[in-house]
C-alpha cells in the first residue's frame, strides 16, 4: 500500500484548512471506502485526515425535518424513531445498504460519496477506465455493462452511482451541508452529483476539501408516506440491479404529488419527472399506476447488456409506489 501520513482534526474548520494547502490529503471517516481504496491503488493520498473526533454524529428531528450529521453512523440513522417514523424510505434504504458490520461503522456523509462498483473501475490490475485515469478509455462500454447505466451515461463513462441512501435522499428533497474556505453553503441533492460528459473523474461538484457537516431533510407531507424498493441479485449483501425510492401525498385514493428517484440506473440518483407529473391526480391502481410509470422511459438508453432494467425499472417504481400507498 502507498505510505501516506496520518492526522487527526480537533475541529471542522481545522479540517477543512487541514486539506486547503494540500491538493494530496483526504479525509477519513468511517474508512470502509478509502481503505479499500488504498488497498487498490485507486487513490494514493500523501497524508489522511481523521474527522471522526468532529462533533458531528447528531440525529435531530425538528418539525422542520432531520438534522443528520455527516458522522452520524448509517445503523444508527436506520435505527432512529423519528427516521422509521417520519422518513421510512431513508430507513429502509440504509437497512439495506452493506452489512450490519458496515453499518455499524460508515458514516453518512462517506456513503454519498461512495464511488461506482463499476468493476474495470475496482480492477487490481490497470484497465481502461476514464473515472480511475482520465483518458484511459471505457473498458465496459462495449465490454462487461450488464449493471451499467440506461440514463444520463456519456460514451466517457456509462457508471452508476452505488448509494442507495442517495436515492431516498433524493426522493426526499434533501440537501447537503457542506464547509469549505469561503464558509458552509448548502446543495441540494439535485445538484450534488455531476453527470460524467467528459470528466467522469469528478463525481460530486465538491471542491478539494470541502468537508461535508451534514444532511437536512425536509418535513414535507410526502416524506412520511415514503418507501425504497431494492432489486439485487442475492438478498442482502448486495448492491442494486435497480431501486426505486418514491414519497407520496396523497387525497383520499388519488396521488395529489409524488417524487420519484431511481438508482441503479445512472451516474447519480435519477429523478423520474416525468412520471412524477403523470402520475399526479391518478387513482392508486396497478394499471394507471404502471402506463404514467411507461412513458417516463421514453429517454432511457440501455447499451449492449442491460436493456433487461428498462422493464425492471419500470416495475420496481410500481412496486414503491404500491407500497408507499399502502396497496401492498
Ligand atoms: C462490501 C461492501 C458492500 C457495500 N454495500 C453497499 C450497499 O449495498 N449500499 C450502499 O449504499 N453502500 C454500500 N457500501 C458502501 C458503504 O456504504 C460505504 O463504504 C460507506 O458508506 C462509506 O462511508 P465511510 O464513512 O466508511 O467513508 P470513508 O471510506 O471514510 O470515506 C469515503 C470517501 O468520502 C470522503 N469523506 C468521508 N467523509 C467526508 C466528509 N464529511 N466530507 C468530505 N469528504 C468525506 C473520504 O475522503 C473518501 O473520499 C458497501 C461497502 C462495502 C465495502
Ligand atoms: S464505466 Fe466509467 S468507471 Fe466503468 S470502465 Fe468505463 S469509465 Fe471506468
Amino acid at each position: 500500500m502507498h505510505p501516506f501520513e496520518y492526522a487527526r482534526a480537533g475541529d471542522a474548520a481545522g479540517a477543512v484548512a487541514a486539506l486547503a494547502g494540500d491538493p494530496e490529503a483526504a479525509f477519513i471517516a468511517g474508512g470502509t471506502e478509502l481503505v479499500n481504496w488504498l488497498k487498490d491503488g485507486i487513490e494514493r493520498p500523501g497524508r489522511v485526515v481523521d474527522i471522526n473526533r468532529l462533533p458531528l454524529g447528531q440525529i435531530e428531528a425538528t418539525s422542520a425535518g432531520l438534522r443528520i450529521g455527516t458522522l452520524a453512523r448509517m445503523s444508527d440513522v436506520a435505527a432512529h424513531r423519528a427516521v422509521r417514523s417520519g422518513f421510512p424510505a431513508l430507513a429502509e434504504a440504509l437497512e439495506r445498504s452493506a452489512s450490519a458490520q458496515l453499518r455499524n461503522m460508515a458514516s453518512m456523509g462517506g456513503n454519498l460519496l461512495q464511488r461506482t462498483r463499476c468493476p474495470y473501475f475496482r480492477a487490481e490490475t490497470d484497465l481502461p477506465c476514464n473515472k480511475r485515469r482520465p483518458g484511459s478509455g471505457c473498458a465496459a462500454r462495449e465490454g462487461l455493462n450488464r449493471t451499467h447505466a440506461i440514463f444520463g451515461w456519456s460514451d466517457a463513462c456509462v457508471a452508476t452511482h452505488p448509494s442507495d441512501a442517495a436515492v431516498a435522499l433524493r426522493a426526499l428533497e434533501a440537501s447537503v451541508r457542506v464547509l469549505g474556505r469561503g464558509g458552509e453553503r448548502s446543495i441540494p441533492l439535485a445538484d450534488f452529483y455531476r453527470l460524467p460528459g467528459d470528466a467522469p473523474e469528478r463525481d460530486t461538484v465538491l471542491e478539494h476539501g470541502e468537508l461535508i457537516v451534514g444532511i437536512d431533510v425536509p418535513a414535507t407531507p410526502r416524506a412520511r408516506r415514503s418507501w425504497y424498493v431494492k432489486v439485487r441479485e442475492r438478498a442482502s449483501y448486495e448492491f442494486a440491479l435497480v431501486s426505486a425510492a418514491v414519497a407520496l401525498d396523497l387525497d383520499g385514493g388519488r396521488i395529489r404529488e409524488v417524487r420519484i428517484a431511481l438508482g441503479g440506473v445512472a451516474p447519480m440518483p435519477w429523478p423520474l419527472t416525468e412520471a412524477e407529473r403523470a402520475l399526479a391526480g391518478l387513482p392508486l391502481e396497478r394499471a394507471a399506476l404502471a402506463r404514467a410509470v411507461d412513458g417516463a422511459f421514453s429517454e432511457a438508453r440501455p447499451l449492449a447488456r442491460n436493456a433487461f432494467k428498462i422493464a425492471l425499472a419500470k416495475r420496481t417504481v410500481v412496486r414503491a409506489l404500491e407500497i408507499a400507498g399502502g396497496m401492498a
